[in-house]
C-alpha cells in the first residue's frame, strides 16, 4: 500500500507541494506526538500539522468532543447561524482573550484558514479607518490568496509596505540586540512619520509576534511595545497574527502576552480548530463598522472543528499546558545549543517556548573568523524595498556583530532527510529554507523530549560528518 499510494499521488498531485507532503510517509494511524506509516514505521511527528495540533493527534478530549457532536444529531452545516456548539465556542475563546480585548471583542467567524481570516482583518481595518495600505514585515508569512476577491470585482487593491523585522542572527542592520530591535522600530516609524516615504498612512499593521515560517524569529518584547506604541499614537489598528503562535505555543496563551500588549485585531486559526478547519478573526468591538455581508464564506460554520477546538483550549487552559511548553521550551533550546557549540553547520538555535527554529550554516570555512561576503545581512535591506528613512541606516554601526556563515538550504534538507531515517519527521522554514523547525505538541513527554533531541542530534551529526 505503502509504495503505491506515493506512486499514484505523486502521478497525480500537482508538484507545487509544500510542508513535508514530499516526505515519503504514508500515515495511516497516529496518537499524540507518533504517526504511522503504511509500511509500519513509526515517526515522532515535530511537525504537528504546521503547528496545528497543540494536543497531538487524536487527543482523547478532542475525540470525545467530536463524538459527541455526532451522537447529538446536531447539523454538521448551518452556515454561520447561531448553535449551541458554537456558543460553547466563543465563550471559550473569549476566556482566554488578553484582558484588554476581552471585555471589548467582537468575533467573525471565516473561512476555514488562516488566510481568510487574514484577508477578513484587512477588509476590517480598511473598513475601520477609510484607509488603504497595510505595513507588513520583511519575512513575513500571512497566507497564499490574491486576486480572488479582485475576480469577484470587489477591488480589494491592497497596498503592502514590507518593514524591517527585529532578529538578532541576521539582523538587517548588522548589529543584533536591543540596539538592532532599536534600529528596526526606528525604520517602521520614520517609514509612518516621513512624507517622503511613499507610504501613506495605513489602515493597519499586521505582524506575526513569532515568525513561523519565516524561520522561527521571535520578536523581541520592548519592540512589541514600540509597533503597539508607534500604531496606538497614529490612530493606526495592529493586527496580531497568532495563526500558529497561539493557543499556548509559545508559552503563553497568546503570544502577545510575553509583551504586556493588547493588539486592536487577533487573528487566529490553526490549534483554535483542534486539529479541524477554523479561522476567525477577533477585534476591539469599536472597529465593527464593515458592512453585513462584508466577509461571507460557506464554510464558517464547521461544528465539529468548533466542539474539537473548544476541547483543545480548554484542555491548555486546565491543564496549563502553556507552562509546560514555556518549561519544555527553554529545555530544548538549551540542550540545542549546546549541540551548537559542538557542531558549527548549527548557525542559530532560536524560539519560543515549543516553537524551536534551528539554522543551518555552512560549516567552518579555510580562514575562519573571515565573514560570509555579500549574502548577509546587508542583503535583506536590499529586499525590503522602501528608500529607509533617513538616520535609521546612518546610526548602523556595522560589524558589531560577526556575520553570519550563509544559511544552507542543501544541510538543512539533509539533517530532514536523516530526521526521517531516524523516525522523526521535522519541517523547514525561513528565507532560505535552511531552519529546521520543531512544533510538538504542548502534550510532549520529557521522555519523549529526550527522543527528539538525541534523534535530531543524531541527524546532524550524520550531516556534519
Ligand atoms: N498566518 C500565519 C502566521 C501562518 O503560519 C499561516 C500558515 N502557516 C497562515 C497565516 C495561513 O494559514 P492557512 O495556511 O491556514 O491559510
Amino acid at each position: 500500500a505503502h509504495e503505491g499510494i506515493l506512486r499514484r499521488q505523486s502521478a497525480r498531485e500537482s508538484a507545487a507541494r509544500t510542508y513535508a507532503r514530499a516526505l515519503p510517509i504514508v500515515p495511516v494511524r497516529a496518537r499524540g506526538l507518533t504517526i504511522e506509516g503504511a509500511d509500519g514505521r513509526r515517526y515522532l511527528d515535530c511537525l504537528s500539522g504546521a503547528g496545528t495540533l497543540a494536543l497531538g493527534h487524536n487527543h482523547p478530549v478532542v475525540l470525545e468532543a467530536i463524538r459527541k457532536v455526532l451522537d447529538s444529531g446536531a447539523p454538521l452545516h448551518v452556515l454561520d447561524l447561531a448553535t449551541p456548539v458554537k456558543d460553547a465556542f466563543i465563550t471559550e475563546l473569549f476566556r482566554t482573550l488578553p484582558p484588554g480585548l476581552a471585555d471589548h471583542a467582537r468575533v467573525q467567524f471565516c473561512g476555514p484558514a488562516g488566510t481568510d481570516a487574514v484577508e477578513a482583518a484587512f477588509k476590517l481595518v480598511r473598513a475601520a479607518t477609510g484607509r488603504n495600505g497595510i505595513l507588513a514585515f520583511a519575512g513575513a508569512y500571512h497566507g497564499m490568496t490574491s486576486g480572488a476577491l479582485e475576480a469577484s470585482g470587489g477591488a480589494f487593491d491592497v497596498r503592502v509596505a514590507r518593514l524591517p523585522y527585529p532578529q538578532d542572527y541576521r539582523c538587517p542592520f548588522g548589529v543584533g540586540g536591543p540596539h538592532g530591535a532599536e534600529l528596526a522600530a526606528r525604520w517602521t516609524q520614520s517609514v509612518l512619520d516621513d512624507p517622503k516615504s511613499g507610504v501613506p498612512l495605513p489602515a493597519g499593521m499586521i505582524l506575526e509576534p513569532v515568525q513561523g515560517e519565516g524561520g522561527v524569529l521571535p520578536a523581541p518584547d520592548e519592540w512589541m511595545r514600540r509597533m503597539r506604541r508607534i500604531t496606538a499614537d497614529r490612530s493606526v489598528p495592529l493586527i496580531a497574527d497568532e495563526v500558529q503562535t497561539g493557543v499556548g505555543r509559545t508559552g503563553a496563551f497568546w503570544a502577545v502576552e510575553h509583551s504586556g500588549i493588547t493588539p486592536d485585531v487577533m487573528v487566529l486559526s490553526k490549534a483554535i480548530g483542534g486539529s479541524l478547519p477554523l479561522a476567525v478573526v477577533v477585534y476591539r468591538d469599536d472597529l465593527d463598522v464593515w458592512e453585513p455581508g462584508a466577509h461571507a464564506g460557506t464554510f464558517r460554520g464547521n461544528q465539529l472543528a468548533m466542539a474539537a477546538g473548544t476541547a483543545t483550549m480548554a484542555y491548555v487552559r486546565e491543564n496549563d499546558l502553556t507552562a509546560r511548553a514555556a518549561t519544555l521550551g527553554a529545555r530544548m533550546l538549551q540542550q540545542l545549543r549546546s549541540l551548537a557549540q559542538e557542531f558549527s553547520v548549527i548557525g542559530d538555535v532560536r524560539g519560543r517556548g515549543l516553537m524551536i527554529g534551528v539554522e543551518m550554516v555552512d560549516g567552518e570555512m579555510e580562514g575562519e573568523g573571515e565573514t560570509a561576503e555579500g549574502k548577509e545581512p546587508a542583503g535583506l535591506l536590499g529586499t525590503i524595498g522602501l528608500g529607509g528613512p533617513r538616520g535609521a541606516s546612518a546610526a548602523v554601526v556595522p560589524g558589531t556583530i560577526p556575520s553570519p556563515r550563509p544559511a544552507s538550504p542543501e544541510l538543512a534538507a539533509a539533517v530532514q532527510r536523516e530526521c526521517l531515517r531516524r523516525g522523526l519527521i521535522v519541517e523547514l522554514g525561513g528565507r532560505h529554507a535552511s531552519v529546521i523547525r520543531l512544533l510538538p505538541p504542548l502534550t510532549i513527554t520529557d521522555e519523549q523530549t529526550t527522543a527528539v533531541l538525541d534523534r535530531l542530534a543524531d541527524a546532524v551529526a550524520a550531516v556534519a560528518r
